[in-house]
This record gives C-alpha cells, sequence and structure tokens, in this order.
C-alpha cells in the first residue's frame, strides 16, 4: 500500500486540471444552450451531469487529492458542476415554456368551427305519418294487417267485386308481374288485405291496413306508380253508414286538427254499396273562396273542398265472397292516399318530392315524432 500523495500537484490528476473542468463546464454549458427541445435536452442532462459525466468523474478524484489541495479542487469542480445544474433547471424551464405555448397553438379548438359536417337524416314524413295513423286506429281498438304486394289477381279483383271485363285490369292501370294472363299483379289498392283479413277470422273485424301500392302512372307532380294507402275494414253486427262517418271524423279531426269539417258525397266502388267520397273542407279559405274571384284559393281551386279517399258500405257480394253471412253481418271500408294526406297536412305540392328520398324534404317534414 502506497503512502498517501503529501505533494500539492494537482496537475498529477488530470479531470481536476483547471482547464479541464473549465472546459469541461463551458461543454455543458454550450451543449445545454443547444438543446432544441425537452428530449435533447435530456440526453445533454446525462453526458454533462450523469453519473459518468466530466465533471462527476473528477468529482470522485478530490478525495485522491493531497489534503491540501482538496479544498481549492473541490470549490471549483462545485462551482462548475452547480453552473452546470442551474443551467439545466434554466433551460428546462425554457423549454417547458416554449412547448406548453405551441400546445396552445397546436391543440387549440375553434368552437366557431361548423360541427355538423355530417348531417343526420331524418324519418321519412310517410313512415311517420303511417305510425300517427296505426296509433290513432290502434287506440280505437282496429288490429293491424298487412299482406303481399304481389298479390293473386283473385284477390286484388275477384274478391273485391271487380268483374273481368272491369277497365281496372287492363295493362294501362295494372302492374301484371309476366302477363295478364299470369294471374299475379302488383297489388293496385290495399283492399285485397282486407278480403284476407275476412278469409283468416269470423267477424267482428276492427282492422286497418296500411301499406305500397302499384299502378301505371307516370311519375309527375301529382301521380306516382308507387304510393302509400291506408284502409280501415269494420265487419260486425248492426254496422252503419253513421258508424263510417263517426270514424272518419275522428280520424280526419286528428290528421287535421279539431276544427276539420269533412262531407260525405255520394260516389261508386264496386266493393261498396252505397259508395262515398270523403272530402275535407279547405282549412286556407274553409270554403269562402267559391263562387268569390276576389278570393281565389290555390289550395282547392275555390272549390271549398278536397278530395280526401273513398269509403262505403262492404258490398254483400263481398262478404258472401269471404264466407261471411250479409244478413247477419254488415260493414265499412274507407281508404285515403297517404301522399295525399302528407301533401295536405304539410303543404307539400309536388309528389315526386315524396318518393325521390331528397334528404332536404326528409329533414324538413321528417322529424315529427
Ligand atoms: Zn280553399
Amino acid at each position: 500500500m502506497s503512502a498517501p500523495n503529501k505533494n500539492y500537484d494537482p496537475v498529477q490528476v488530470t479531470p481536476l486540471n483547471a482547464d479541464e473542468v473549465e472546459h469541461a463546464r463551458a461543454d455543458a454549458l454550450a451543449a445545454i444552450e443547444k438543446a432544441a427541445d425537452l428530449d435533447a435536452l435530456k440526453t445533454v442532462r446525462l453526458e454533462h451531469a450523469g453519473d459518468r459525466s466530466p465533471l462527476a468523474l473528477a468529482n470522485r478524484e478530490i478525495g485522491a487529492l493531497p489534503p491540501a489541495a482538496r479544498a481549492d479542487a473541490g470549490k471549483r469542480v462545485g462551482l462548475a458542476r452547480r453552473a452546470v445544474s442551474d443551467a439545466l433547471a434554466a433551460r428546462q424551464g425554457e423549454l417547458e415554456r416554449e412547448r406548453d405555448e405551441r400546445v396552445l397553438v397546436e391543440e387549440a379548438v375553434d368552437v366557431t368551427l361548423p360541427w355538423d359536417r355530417a348531417p343526420a337524416g331524418a324519418r321519412h314524413p310517410l313512415t311517420t305519418i303511417q305510425e300517427r295513423v296505426a296509433e290513432l286506429f290502434l287506440a280505437m281498438g282496429y288490429e293491424w294487417s298487412e299482406g303481399p304486394e304481389v298479390e293473386a289477381e283473385w284477390y286484388n279483383f275477384d274478391a273485391l267485386n271487380l268483374p273481368p271485363d272491369h277497365p281496372a285490369r287492363t295493362t294501362q292501370d295494372t302492374f301484371w308481374v309476366t302477363s295478364p294472363d299470369s294471374g299475379v299483379v302488383l297489388r293496385t289498392q290495399t283492399s285485397p288485405v282486407q278480403i284476407r283479413t275476412m278469409l283468416r277470422r269470423r267477424p267482428p273485424i276492427y282492422a286497418v291496413s296500411p301499406g305500397k301500392v302499384y299502378r301505371t302512372d307516370e311519375l309527375d307532380a301529382t301521380h306516382t306508380p308507387v304510393f302509400s294507402q291506408v284502409e280501415g275494414l269494420v265487419v260486425d253486427e248492426g254496422i252503419t253508414m253513421a258508424h263510417l262517418r263517426g270514424t272518419l271524423d275522428n280520424f280526419a279531426r286528428a290528421m287535421f286538427g279539431e276544427d276539420m269539417v269533412t262531407r260525405l258525397r255520394p260516389s261508386y266502388f264496386p266493393f261498396t254499396e252505397p259508395s262515398a267520397e270523403m272530402d275535407l273542407q279547405c282549412w286556407v279559405c274553409h270554403g269562402e273562396s267559391v263562387g268569390n274571384p276576389d278570393r281565389a284559393c290555390r289550395t282547392c281551386s275555390s272549390e271549398g273542398w278536397i278530395e280526401w279517399g273513398g269509403c262505403g258500405m262492404v258490398n254483400p257480394r263481398v262478404l258472401v265472397a269471404c264466407g261471411v253471412d250479409p244478413e247477419r253481418y254488415s260493414g265499412f271500408a274507407f281508404g285515403m292516399g297517404l301522399e295525399r294526406t302528407l301533401m295536405s297536412r304539410h303543404g307539400a305540392e309536388d309528389m315526386r318530392d315524396l318518393v325521390e328520398g331528397d334528404v332536404r324534404f326528409t329533414r324538413a317534414f321528417g322529424t315529427e315524432i
């Protein structure tokens, strides 16, 4: 074991040489100054202030110096290390402030930007009005009946008392699935559902059937080859025209408002006898435009009334075709176009808007729940 070094000779311990310490300090401060971000500063901290940094190694050498030299070297190394650690802390603070300011700018949220770039659609107004009709009749104790849209000719025509030579059966009115001999049609009305209901079970029957029907019309402002109907059928003992009238008045008031005035006008349908058209009093002019050119009304063409649908007492021949005894039972039926109901209710003027699927129309009219 060698004796302690008694000479005052710091030059012998190279890392503690004043120039070396100063060099290490200057290197560290320059690197700290150059560190461009917090990650870079972390690396600099390891290199210049970590356990294996030149100044840390120098610090470890102090004990090897002769006692007389230790204070001097210790002070020099200590000052250098403190300078480095102060510079690190200062740079750390600077870089954190820069980062925070950058985050504020880069991650700022502009609350005035539009947020609804992907607009949600809306339920189609025909769907909502159909459900409204359903709720009304279900509340009155009716059942909801549905049937096929591809229908046998017998259900669509024969059972409804339309004879084989009836003009409605021609290809000008009816879509035949293959040929007029096929006996299969796209149903032209929802009435075959009523036939199916009567064949399925015995009276009393209170049924309402909505659905799509098809006719060979061109698509224009007032026609469409596919449209929606809702039909009602009641078969029970002692049913009279008064029941029909009361039911339709209730229906009209529910759809168009409590003050809606209706009228029945004699008409003809093969499957009802007697038959009637139901009109609604014009809700714009309340009939005051009739014979009054100064107050012309576009909504009703100054006629005072707007057609809504057909109705009547079920023809006994239809009851017989369905195996119902007309001596015991009577019934009524009615049918309305839902498109027309919707157009009247909302003032929509063009039938094409209802079928083209433009979301601007649906959103305007289809949000009703
Ligand atoms: Zn009018």
